[in-house]
C-alpha cells in the first residue's frame, strides 16, 4: 500500500465558506453558525483512492484577508495544492482572486519550479443572487492557469467530493 500525503491550502476571502467547506468534506456536516478556530492548524482526510494508494490529506484553511498579511512562506512551504474559493455574490471576493493567486504563486512551487495545481471554487451556487458571470470565471481561470474551475455549494453538498478529487488527480499526475 502507497500512501501520498499532501499538504492543501484553503484560500480567499473571509466568509466565502472556507471553513465551512473543509467541516463538510472532512466531517460531512454543514453548519452555518459553525465558527473556525483560529490558528493555522489543518484537518485531516483520508482517501481509498485504489487498490493500492491512499492519499492523506492535510488541509490548511486560511482565515480571512485579515489574517493574511501576518501569513508567511511557512504556510505555504511543502504545499502541493491549493483550493482558491470565492462566492458568486461577492463581486469583490471574485476579484480578489487574482491576488491570491499571485500571492500563491509567489510563495509556493513545486520541487521542479512548476506553480502547485490550484482550482477555483464558485461557491454558494444555492444563492440566486449570482453577481459573477460563468463567462468571467471561465475567463478568469484560463487567463489565470487554474488547472480547472467549478461551482460549488457546500450548503447542498453540491461538487465537493468531485472538486476534490479533480485536484488529487492533478497533483498526482505532476509528480
Ligand atoms: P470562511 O470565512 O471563508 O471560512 O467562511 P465560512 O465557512 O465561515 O462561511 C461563511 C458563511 O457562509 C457561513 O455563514 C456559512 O454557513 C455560509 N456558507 C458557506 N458555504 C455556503 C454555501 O455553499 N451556501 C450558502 N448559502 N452559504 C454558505
Amino acid at each position: 500500500m502507497t500512501e501520498h500525503v499532501m499538504k492543501i491550502l484553503i484560500i480567499g476571502d473571509g466568509k466565502v465558506g472556507k471553513s465551512s467547506f473543509v467541516q463538510r468534506y472532512v466531517n460531512g456536516k454543514f453548519n452555518s453558525t459553525y465558527k473556525t478556530t483560529v490558528g493555522a492548524d489543518f484537518s485531516v482526510k483520508v482517501l481509498q483512492w485504489s487498490d493500492k494508494e491512499k492519499v492523506r490529506l492535510h488541509l490548511w484553511d486560511i482565515a480571512g484577508q485579515e489574517r493574511f498579511i501576518s501569513m508567511t512562506r511557512a504556510y505555504y512551504k511543502g504545499a502541493l495544492g491549493c483550493v482558491v474559493m470565492f462566492d458568486v455574490t461577492s463581486s469583490s471576493s471574485f476579484l480578489r482572486c487574482l491576488h491570491w493567486k499571485q500571492d500563491l504563486d509567489n510563495k509556493a512551487m513545486l520541487p521542479n519550479g512548476d506553480s502547485i495545481p490550484c482550482i477555483l471554487l464558485a461557491n454558494k451556487c444555492d444563492l440566486s443572487q449570482w453577481v459573477v458571470s460563468t463567462d468571467s470565471i471561465n475567463k478568469f481561470s484560463q487567463a489565470n492557469g487554474f488547472i480547472a474551475w467549478m461551482v460549488t455549494s457546500v450548503k447542498d453538498n453540491k461538487n465537493i467530493e468531485e472538486a476534490m478529487r479533480r485536484l488529487v488527480e492533478e497533483i498526482l499526475s505532476v509528480q
